[in-house]
């Protein structure tokens, strides 16, 4: 490795853009690629929390915890539980917790503002990477070669660079979320229900959840257990049929959480995938990833940003270490070791929230979590 080596992020997702903000501090000039053409292209998804060892942690290490305390919600870490009859089980406001609440549109710009003029290129979709017999690689967009020594695929779920290292492909989780938006302002009765922070409602093999977010908006989650085809056809339906669809499968629930169906605004269907939780590969000189990229898992953990931020801080001390591809190998391994019981704790917690007895397993989950 040179001593000032070009890289390539590809994806200026939450861990990416983690990454070219370590970098930059410790004076590299790495360039992100990200398909997205502006900040506000799609949807980002609901609110984060971010744990003290992992998350926060990065944000320290990127000085951003000023910009960080700005926008977090501490105050918005409560749970409820309820069951399909609406009866309330759990009920805890979460404060003193220390894992605040983030908008994942509020992140991204923490960590875009945060970064050098041209250290990211919007609209920039890579078709493919490709490996140089000298060393080094091709990263091509629409038909555009440019040569980088190191390559980080940073580019999530259905990730490109992956293929280069491994034959991992994600495999459905056998649920899928249907996306909700609703203004508190506008829907009194769901601001009711969701309490201080998130609400569960479990039934045989479905849910709905509610989460606050920031700006007084509420997303709400229809989780149900569907076939792979089925899921996909879902998503090239129209509201009105993926409303009365989800009305069938939440038939004799509660009006009041059926109400979460009926009356917020659809923003997707999202099946879930996850990486096989023993997911590795050999580590290649030049080329390596990172988050969702290495070890997608079930939102069901909690641990997904988390984990993204994290590997962006060690895989900027190891490309900074000056001890070669083996500090970035070392780094692969630690990678795969703390993923590993993130990813066997979100696949059971899904097995155990979208099953015949989701109501005790989510109960026995949220007290355990307050005895510890
Ligand atoms: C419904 C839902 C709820 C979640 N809730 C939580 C939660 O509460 N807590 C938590 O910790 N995690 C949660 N997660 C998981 C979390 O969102 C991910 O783990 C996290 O976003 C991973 O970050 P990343 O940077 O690795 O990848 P991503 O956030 O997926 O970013 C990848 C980026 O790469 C870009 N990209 C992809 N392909 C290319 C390409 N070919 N060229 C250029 N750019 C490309 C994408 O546009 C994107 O911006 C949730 C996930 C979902 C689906």
């Amino acid at each position: 490795m040179t001593t000032r080596p070009k890289i390539a992020i590809i994806g200026g997702g939450p861990g990416g853009l983690m990454l070219a903000r370590l970098l930059l501090l410790r004076g590299l000039e790495p360039t992100v690629f990200e398909r997205d053409r502006h900040a506000g292209d799609r949807p980002q998804g609901g609110s984060l929390d971010l744990h003290a060892e992992t998350g926060q942690q990065a944000i320290a290490r990127a000085g951003l915890e000023a910009e960080f305390r700005a926008v977090a919600r501490p105050e918005d870490q409560g749970d409820r539980l309820y069951d399909q009859n609406g009866t309330l089980l759990f009920d805890r406001d979460g404060a003193g917790d220390n894992r605040p609440e983030v908008d994942r549109t509020a992140l991204r710009q923490i960590l875009l503002g945060s970064l050098a003029p041209m250290t990211l290129r919007w609209a920039s979709k890579v078709d493919a990477v490709t490996p140089i017999e000298a060393g080094g690689f091709d990263v091509v967009v629409d038909g555009i070669s440019e040569r980088f020594d190191i390559v980080i695929g940073a580019d999530g779920a259905w990730s490109r660079v992956r293929a280069l290292l491994s034959d991992a492909r994600p495999l459905y989780e056998g649920v899928t979320l249907v996306e909700f938006g609703f203004a508190a302002e506008r829907h009194p009765d769901v601001d009711g229900l969701v309490g201080s922070g998130k609400m569960f409602a479990v039934g045989d093999n479905r849910v709905l959840i509610a989460q606050r977010n920031g700006h007084r908006h509420i997303r709400g989650y229809a989780g149900l257990r569907l076939p792979e085809a089925e899921a996909r056809g879902w998503m090239s339906l129209g509201d009105d049929r993926i409303r009365a669809m989800l009305r069938d499968r939440f038939a004799g629930w509660a009006p009041s959480l059926v109400h979460l169906i009926d009356s917020g605004e659809l923003i997707a269907v999202r099946p879930l995938y996850a990486l096989p939780i023993d997911h590795s590969w050999q580590s290649r000189v030049g080329l390596t990833l990172l988050g969702d990229a290495a070890h997608l898992m079930s939102p069901f953990g909690g641990e997904g940003v988390n984990l993204a931020l994290a590997d962006a801080v060690d895989l900027a001390d190891a490309l900074t270490s000056g001890d070669g591809w083996g500090a970035v190998a070392a780094y692969e391994a630690a990678m795969m070791r703390r993923a590993r019981p993130a990813a066997e704790g979100a696949a059971e917690g899904l097995a155990g929230a979208i099953s015949a007895a989701g109501v005790a397993a989510v109960l026995d989950q949220y007290r355990q979590r307050v005895e510890a």
